[in-house]
């Protein structure tokens, strides 16, 4: 890296080491050019990436509303929150996994099926019926269509589903 003294373009370590706390490695430079020295610190980068939503928005990632996307996705389920807090940690992890600096909204939207649909199946097509907006009783219908053949064994899941007003029925005559 450039000397910050005299800002010739490379300096050599001369020494590294991992500090105490294990998470840090500082490495002592040195510039040949003006015989300075200086440390560095190295860390793995965990900061969280921030949201780009729509018309390049950008927000600071928020678990917050992660939390409560599940939660209104979850209403009245069958779904401890130990599972839920399972499944807000692995997002966050992914995320930090990623090192990506910005993310776009729509990859935390699939994230959030993602884990739905281990969690809950009609959680999953709550969410989902918001998230991907479906145009139409038919493009919802399609996707749960698609979700029991992925879950063989899910039966009246639509059924269920109208039941619950995810998607209102028509009214017949
Ligand atoms: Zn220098």
């Amino acid at each position: 890296m450039h000397c910050p003294f005299c800002q010739h373009e490379d300096t050599r370590v001369i020494d590294s080491r991992l500090a105490e706390d294990g998470a840090t490695v500082r490495r002592r430079r040195e510039c040949p050019q003006c015989g300075e020295r200086f440390n560095t610190f190295e860390t793995a980068e965990l900061k969280l990436p921030a949201i780009v939503k729509s018309g390049e928005r950008r927000e600071s990632f928020d678990e917050r509303k992660l939390r409560v996307s599940f939660e209104r996705a979850l209403q009245k389920r069958p779904v401890a929150s130990d599972a839920v807090d399972v499944s807000v940690r692995t997002i966050i992890n992914d995320l930090r996994k990623s090192g990506d600096r910005e993310v776009p909204s729509r990859q935390i939207g699939e994230l959030v099926m993602r884990e739905l649909k281990k969690l809950d199946q009609v959680a999953y097509v709550r969410f989902a019926s918001v998230y991907r907006k479906f145009e139409d009783v038919q493009a919802f219908r399609e996707e749960i269509e698609k979700l029991e053949r992925d879950l063989p064994g899910l039966e009246n899941l639509q059924l269920s589903l109208l039941g619950e007003g995810g998607i209102k029925r028509s009214k017949k005559g």
